[in-house]
């Protein structure tokens, strides 16, 4: 099991792919996936949209993982878009694909998504699916957390409180939304210590390799950016591989530091992107 994994492993290697938007470019995605998947990480993790053309595509992702890449995998779900009949139907599949693992989120509300739609939804929390998982699966869960707060949370402590509903409801392990200053992620750290939430937690890392990716990035993460990342944007933003090269070293420098103070894992949000991902690995 992963959870166990990531118990007596000093420090687990994780990835987390997601499926393209358009028929193109999810044919390409299995040759990229080998590449990404050569240096052998612990497991991958798919993500799921709920609002995009490749919502269904999630399953088929995971399932060539699992059986091509000969690497477990942990298929996302969110509550957003899942009906409690399609999540059973979508667990059906998983477990006869021998999917053993899925991270179960709320989700965020598609642009396309009224709010009446979004605040209907049959699962309301991630808590709640987590519930209906364990009670109808056998499925392993994961469940998302927030060193810098999730930008909803009333407070800090609030969104703490929360989190230890999603363990206690059957999240048997975490990964982090990303961040860039590793203080934050110590810190939070303690906090969920604090409160008694004694499950691996691993730490979400995103290389930042171009500029766009910033803003859209940062909005939905809610994710500060540091001086330094911010002068290095600064510094090489106009130039491509500069900024790759940049982005690739900050994200070593970050992980190395996380791996001296024992984190349970590093889970490098990769974008689909083979060579950065190679090259961090490398270095780390
Ligand atoms: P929840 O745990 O349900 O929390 C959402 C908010 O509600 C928080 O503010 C929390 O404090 C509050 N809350 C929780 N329970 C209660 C309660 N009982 N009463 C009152 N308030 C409560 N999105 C996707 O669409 N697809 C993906 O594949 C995806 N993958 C992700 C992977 C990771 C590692 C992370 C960190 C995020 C991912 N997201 C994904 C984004 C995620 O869906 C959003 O951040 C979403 O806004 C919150 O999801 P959650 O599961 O953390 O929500």
């Amino acid at each position: 099991m992963i959870s166990d994994l990531l118990k007596r492993t000093k420090t687990t290697l994780s990835f987390e792919v997601s499926p393209p938007k358009t028929e193109d470019e999810f044919q390409a995605v299995f040759g990229k996936l080998e590449a990404l998947a050569a240096p052998q990480p612990n497991f991958i993790s798919c993500t799921y949209s709920a609002g995009g053309t490749n919502a269904g595509k999630t399953v088929e992702l995971a399932s060539y993982i699992q059986h091509h890449l000969h690497t477990d995998v942990i298929a996302h779900m969110t509550c957003v878009g899942f009906k409690q009949s399609d999540l059973q139907k979508n667990c059906t599949l998983l477990e006869k694909e021998g999917i053993r693992y899925v991270m179960a989120l709320r989700g965020d509300r598609p642009q396309t998504m009224k709010d009446e739609q979004f605040n209907s939804r049959e699962f309301f929390y991630a808590s709640d699916m987590i519930c209906y998982l364990k009670a109808n699966t056998s499925l392993h869960i994961a469940g998302a957390c927030y060193p810098e707060k999730h930008y909803e949370a009333a407070s800090f402590e609030s969104d703490l409180i929360h989190l230890k509903e999603k363990v206690e409801a059957g999240a048997s392990f975490l990964v982090t939304q990303l961040f860039f200053e590793n203080d934050t992620f110590y810190r939070f750290q303690e906090r969920v210590a604090d409160m008694g939430i004694t499950v691996p937690v691993c730490a979400g890392i995103m290389p930042i390799t171009n500029v766009k990716q910033i803003g859209k990035s940062m909005n939905l993460a809610g994710s500060s950016v540091p001086k330094e990342l911010e002068n290095m944007i600064i510094a090489y933003g106009e130039n491509k591989e500069d900024m790759r090269k940049a982005g690739v070293d900050y994200a070593v420098r970050q992980i190395l530091d996380l791996k001296e103070h024992g984190v349970d894992g590093i889970h490098i949000y990769t974008m689909n992107r083979p060579k950065t991902t190679a090259e961090i690995v490398a270095q780390i």
